[in-house]
């Protein structure tokens, strides 16, 4: 899977929409992440023998939330007034200046991946995607606070796993019940997407990210399992950073669960660009780690800066005549 995510090319008009798409595949993608995948995109995509797969997420509205407040996940009060306070910071900005490369408490409501209204859901979900795309590419599915929730459902399970193993720490009980609750959602909606459109392609973007095991997603059941390597934001990641993260998630791949598939983030604000020498870099740490396999997010960058993209189309079409010779 070579995929372009993309969050920031204009998709208006359908000529935009088909644009999208033919900037994507001449870069060399052969797949498409987009939320809400349009009639247009996907006959400009077939046409070009482009998979599209359309996002989901577990977010609901506060609306909903308010209304159905037992299908939401539930945070720790004080983790409910960190994310209070934190609405008045602009975080992108606060994420450069604090070094945090994500927010302590994730803003909107999610859904509780334990409740069965909240799965069928997600469900419906996957199956409206499919009606249209090639596939699917999970994105937000993890936990508010990043290590648990405090649902009723949740903490009446976790008390049964506490009375079933009185030696093991609390903490550790709560780790591993968060972690089986991702695990298990990812495998209930692979299999439903699956059974709806037996060719679909199941993929995901691991974040939040998920304290007690940062390292967990090769557990997660998808196709392709794309964890970050190298992030948006300021501070850049070292590129020692991004090769040891790389090297860690291919050590643990479990091929039969998912391919693990390398994550780039890049976004086209000036402050935020990285150099091509830079991406040309972190492209190869994703090939030697991912092998043919790289999700780049987003285009516009790709768009903005044509030496940017010339790096990655290379990369992904293995025209770099220079490394041919070397
Ligand atoms: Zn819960």
């Amino acid at each position: 899977m070579k995929a372009a995510w993309d969050w920031h090319l204009p998709r208006v008009t359908e000529a935009e929409q088909r644009a999208l798409v033919a900037f994507a595949h001449a870069t060399g993608f052969d797949t498409l992440i987009v939320h809400d995948p349009t009639p247009a995109m996907m006959d400009e995509a077939q046409q070009r023998g482009v998979n599209v797969c359309a996002i989901i997420t577990p977010n609901v509205s506060d609306e909903f939330a308010h209304r159905r407040p037992e299908c939401c996940q539930q945070i720790l009060p004080a983790e409910e007034a960190i994310a209070a306070a934190m609405r008045s910071v602009d975080w992108e900005e606060y994420t450069v200046r604090a070094r945090r490369w994500f927010p302590l408490v994730q803003p909107g409501a999610l859904f509780c991946f334990e409740h069965p209204l909240a799965q069928a859901e997600l469900k419906a979900r996957v199956d409206q995607a499919l009606a249209v795309a090639d596939g699917v590419a999970f994105d937000g599915f993890g936990f508010r606070n990043h290590y648990a929730c405090f649902c009723p459902h949740c903490q009446e399970a976790r008390q049964g796993l506490m009375a079933g193993s009185p030696d093991r720490q609390a903490a550790d009980i709560m780790a591993s019940h968060a972690a089986e609750s991702l695990v298990r959602v990812s495998q209930l909606l692979y299999d439903h997407a699956k059974t709806r459109k037996p060719t679909a392609i199941v993929t995901n973007h691991v974040w939040p990210p998920f304290r007690p095991d940062p390292y967990y997603a090769w557990r997660l059941k998808l196709d392709y399992c794309s964890q970050t390597i190298s992030w948006f934001y300021k501070p850049h990641w070292s590129l020692t950073r991004v090769a040891f993260g790389a090297s860690e998630m291919r050590q643990l791949e479990e091929p039969s669960i998912n391919r693990f598939v390398p994550f780039i983030g890049m976004f086209h604000d000036p402050q935020l660009v990285r150099t091509p020498a830079r991406l040309a870099a972190e492209l190869a740490i994703a090939r030697r780690y991912g092998g043919d396999h790289l999700i780049f997010c987003s285009l516009r960058v790709l768009q903005e800066y044509p030496d940017l993209r010339q790096v990655v189309e290379e990369a992904l079409t293995g025209h770099d005549q220079a490394a041919d010779g070397m």
